[in-house]
């Protein structure tokens, strides 16, 4: 089934002309290899004479962007799990290896992440999110935007449920929980900007006291 959620207009163009952060691409990506029609939208946006280069012919978008654009949009297979992890392959070749990743539990049971990558000089942050069947992310805010893309399973988010393939955005500023699904729990992909989760109550406490501790 294709994903429902999808990423605005202005993130697969900013993707088409190379002008995506690394946490951002890699997002797009993994959302093109669940979505045929936005993988479509990106190849015309990017296709030489298309509307992004009338619009900017003096910034060409590179030869080996074409090549994976047309390449996603002609391989619509979902990905499969590679070493147990629903990671497409060609996302997994761009992270260090997955015996060096460090699993960090975010003051939530059923709840585990790992930051997979921050872009330089540090504006935004990917990470991978596993929440166990029916588990609770609780109530936080974002100081930045926050995007994720659900690889595996599920999850429930403001009165949505959403599915693999499935993009969700939050905007700076905003407010949510999540609840994982009650039988596949859910596998998400998410980039912060500013690394900007801040929880609410007794866990916000407890991450501002830590936040002052030596590292
Ligand atoms: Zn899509």
């Amino acid at each position: 089934m294709n994903p429902v959620n999808h990423p605005q207009s202005e993130r697969l163009l900013a993707y088409a002309t190379g002008a995506a952060d690394v946490p951002l691409r890699l997002l797009v990506e993994a959302h093109l290899s669940f979505c045929p029609d936005c993988a479509r939208q990106v190849g015309r946006l990017g296709a030489p004479g298309g509307a992004v280069l009338e619009a900017m012919p003096e910034e060409p978008v590179p030869v080996s962007l074409f090549d994976r654009i047309w390449e996603e949009a002609s391989h619509h297979e979902p990905p499969r799990p590679v070493a147990g992890l629903p990671l497409p392959p060609s996302l997994l070749a761009e992270l260090p290896p997955p015996e060096r990743w460090c699993w960090h539990s975010a003051l939530s049971r059923g709840h585990r992440m790992v930051r997979l990558l921050r872009d330089e000089p540090g504006r935004s942050e990917l990470y991978l999110v596993h929440m166990e069947a029916g588990a609770r992310f609780p109530r936080h805010a974002h100081r930045g935007v926050e995007e994720a893309l659900v690889l595996a399973g599920g999850v429930w988010d403001r009165g949505r449920f959403l599915e693999q393939g499935d993009w969700r955005s939050a905007p700076a500023g905003s407010r949510h929980e999540l609840t994982a699904d009650p039988v596949e729990g859910c596998w998400t992909l998410v980039r912060e900007e500013h690394g900007s989760v801040r929880f609410s109550g007794w866990r916000g406490m407890v991450q501002r006291a830590a936040s002052l501790l030596p590292h």
